[in-house]
């Protein structure tokens, strides 16, 4: 089925039923059986299969705002997190390039889930089965990956990109940050014993983890870099790339269909800095047959963009944001001296603009995005 039909039928789905408790039980993991206490769009939203302002406009179509704000909440929080990247892009390329000196051992233990803490080692085979976690149990996973198996959180990042289907630059690089205490400077996110307890539902009592480590410190300081102001949003070329990360078409259906040529690109693990598990790289490889059959003038690229770059003078690219995809063109670029003008959509480029500071900042021009992308 096309992965559009399904994600649209699971939108439908969840809103018409489920976003009114979202609030009241959206912390509860109650395990693999039972995940209809959040929405499990992730993984499209991130390929942009559903778009974040349309899942927005379509939640606050049938429901008032106070009545679903708080998920609607966390789709911006989504948002806050790439533009808050997008601001800082030496936060990506630090983390990207990270490499390890940590002795292998307890890495080993973690990864092949065999610490002996009988939830953590749960979450390894949950993630390596589903490629999914609850939010809660990421925040717990990563806070006892960092503070009681003391492992780089870096490590743990990639580990994420790696297994999970909505995998996402921004939301997963800030969110172990976060928890770290380094996105918000020496405030960390300790898991706790009773915590996991309650709203695993009782399935975890008793979880010996360290409850009073300190904050982990950086000596480096990410400050804002000027982000020019970016508008276009029209065709400059004949050709045009899109990756993986950005599939919504509806509103650039017209657009899309007066390229000669459309081509599809789901970069594979030799040009990727983190190489994604089969089933993620599975997944993006049908989001992009998805894309296809509404595209006939689109062309899936098994082998890279490089012999087309090379042949190219000029073409289009859908913005990708900062992560793989985009290190992975601007590259090409410089080496092919292929000119790109990158299309851009004006809500990501409001929201951006609000993303110099913290959320809370973010949060008070909600009501300025939510009259744009009506
Ligand atoms: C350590 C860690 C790593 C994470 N890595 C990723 C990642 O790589 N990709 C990713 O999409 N999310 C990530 N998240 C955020 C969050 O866990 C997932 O978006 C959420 O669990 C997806 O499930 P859902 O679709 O049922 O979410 P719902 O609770 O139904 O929320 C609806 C949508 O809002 C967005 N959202 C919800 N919570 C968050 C949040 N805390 N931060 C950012 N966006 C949010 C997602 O797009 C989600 O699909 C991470 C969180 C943590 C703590």
């Amino acid at each position: 089925m096309s992965l559009y039909i399904e994600a649209n039928s699971q939108q439908i789905k969840y809103i018409n039923s489920s976003v009114l408790q979202y609030t009241k039980s959206r912390n509860y993991d109650f395990g693999t059986d039972n995940r209809c206490n959040t929405s499990n769009l992730s993984k499209f939203i991130s390929h942009r299969i559903i778009l974040e302002y349309d899942l927005i406009n379509e939640v606050l179509g049938r429901h008032e705002y106070q009545r679903v704000e708080k998920f609607v909440q966390e789709i911006f929080w989504r948002i806050y997190w790439k533009g808050w990247l997008e601001l800082r892009p030496r936060v990506w390329h630090d983390f990207v390039n990270f490499e390890s000196t940590v002795n292998g051992d307890m890495l080993e233990k973690a990864l092949a889930g065999s610490t002996g803490i009988q939830c953590f080692d749960d979450w390894i085979s949950e993630i390596k089965q589903t490629n999914y976690l609850h939010n809660h149990a990421r925040m717990w996973f990563a806070s006892i990956w960092i503070f009681t198996l003391k492992l780089p959180w870096q490590m743990g990042a990639k580990f994420f990109i790696e297994q999970l289907l909505d995998g996402d630059a921004a939301s997963n690089t800030l969110s172990w940050r976060w928890v770290a205490g380094l996105q918000t400077k020496g405030k960390h996110y300790l898991a706790r014993a009773s915590n996991i307890y309650k709203f695993s539902n009782g399935r975890y009592p008793n979880t010996q983890i360290n409850e009073s480590a300190s904050p982990i410190e950086e000596s480096q300081n990410y400050d804002v870099q000027p982000n020019l102001l970016k508008t276009k949003e029209c065709q400059s070329n004949s050709h045009i790339l899109v990756f993986e990360n950005d599939l919504h078409f509806k509103t650039r259906k017209e657009l899309y269909q007066k390229y000669s040529k459309i081509y599809l690109l789901n970069l594979d693990n030799s040009k990727r800095k983190i190489p994604l598990s089969e089933n993620v790289m599975s997944f993006k490889d049908n989001a992009l047959i998805s894309f296809q059959e509404i595209f006939p003038n689109s062309e899936i690229l098994s082998c890279g963009f490089e012999r087309i770059a090379k042949e190219l003078k000029s073409i289009d690219v859908v913005y990708p944001f900062i992560g793989e995809n985009l290190d992975y063109i601007q590259n090409l670029s410089v080496k092919h001296h292929l000119d790109i003008s990158y299309l851009y959509r004006k809500e990501d480029n409001l929201c951006t603009s609000f993303c110099n500071k913290g959320f809370f900042n973010f949060k008070k021009n909600i009501p300025e995005i939510l009259k744009l992308i009506k």
